[in-house]
């Protein structure tokens, strides 16, 4: 059955992942998006299907996000300012998009009475706490502006359910990569900017001394992990919080290891570049691992690709697109 679905921030790199899978099933999808961070090329092969229509507009602008909802069954709600060095020089920016936007969505859900609104939440959300692997119930205080705004879209979505019956569950995202995340500019996550780099032969920098880990999740499985939280009639789902990530964690010298030697089937000469050693970021929190078993339990998330694998595919992408 064909599902109307809206994908917020879908010139981007998630949001342009979540459209593809969506049109190539067979579903009639609307992508929103503002092209602050994302970009048209993002989506270019789309935009000649019948079953995918865009729509440029800002989520601080209510109207547009009523127009986009309009008929909708599904939200998928991406959008957002992220990078957590970004919302530390520019707050209210961050603010704006990330919290005033969301309620924006929120409120335009409610009064067009979409079945279901899932939600980018984030990893960030876990803040100083201290307790590894992560799990849902348990959250620190945030470390920076950005994670202010992932929590507080938590706290809105379950009032908005508690007071309006509205849908909600929020996916939060540990550390995604894969095809089509930017590589440029000044808020570049770690993978697209060390490919680059190691691709020009240039020494990645790492922030610390590389012992900080994380665990990286390949867009597919984050993809998996939309569909199945949109279509779920699981009744522990309604106004629920998952994470969302593999369930693994690496140490970045270990992720720069990786990544030579993926790209070391492209040009060997790639092994022999030596890693440069940074202050610690602002902000950066020293470990992070999901717990992933409550996913499982409930969406029968089942992620398909570890770390190694997901490099390999976003190697081969950016080999061929940078
Ligand atoms: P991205 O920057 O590639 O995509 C975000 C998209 O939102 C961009 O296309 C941008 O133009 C659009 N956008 C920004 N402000 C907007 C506005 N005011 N109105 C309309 N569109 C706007 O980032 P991404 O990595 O694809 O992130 C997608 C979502 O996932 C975000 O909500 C982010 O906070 C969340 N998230 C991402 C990660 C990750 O590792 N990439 C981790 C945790 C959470």
């Amino acid at each position: 059955m064909s599902l109307k679905i809206l994908i917020t921030g879908a010139a981007g790199f998630i949001g342009s992942n979540l459209c593809e899978y969506f049109v190539s099933m067979g579903h009639d999808v609307l992508g929103l998006d503002n092209l602050s961070t994302g970009s048209l090329s993002n989506i270019e092969g789309l935009r000649l299907k019948d079953n995918f229509n865009f729509l440029k507009g800002d989520i601080r602008d209510i109207e547009t996000c009523r127009k986009a909802v309009l008929n909708r069954d599904y939200v998928l709600h991406q959008a957002a300012l992220g990078s957590v060095p970004r919302s530390i020089n520019d707050p209210i920016t961050s603010n704006d998009v990330n919290v005033g936007g969301f309620l924006n969505m929120l409120v335009a859900c409610k009064d067009a009475g979409v079945k279901k609104m899932v939600y980018a939440a984030s990893s960030s959300t876990y803040g100083d706490s201290k307790a590894l692997p992560k799990v849902e119930e348990r959250i620190g205080k945030p470390l920076s502006p950005y994670a202010i705004t992932k929590y507080v879209n938590e706290l809105y979505a379950d009032v908005f359910y508690k007071t309006y019956g509205l849908n909600t569950i929020g996916l939060r995202y540990f550390n995604v990569f894969g095809r089509r995340q930017d590589p440029n500019g000044a808020y570049a996550a770690v993978i697209p900017l060390f490919t680059k780099q190691l691709m020009n032969k240039q020494s990645p920098t790492i922030n610390g001394d590389g012992t900080y880990s994380r665990d990286f999740t390949y867009i597919d499985n984050v993809i998996q992990a939309n569909e199945k939280a949109m279509l779920t009639v699981h009744p522990e789902a309604v106004n629920s919080i998952f994470n969302i990530a593999y369930g693994e964690r690496t140490d970045l010298k270990m992720l720069v290891d990786l990544l030579k030697m993926s790209l070391s089937k492209y040009d060997k000469s790639i092994l022999n570049i030596e890693v440069i050693y940074g202050p610690v970021r602002e902000g950066d929190v020293p470990h992070s691992l999901a717990s992933i078993d409550k996913a499982k339990r409930i969406l029968n998330y089942q992620p398909q690709f570890n770390l190694r694998d997901g490099l390999d595919e976003a190697v081969d992408w950016y080999w061929s697109h940078l």
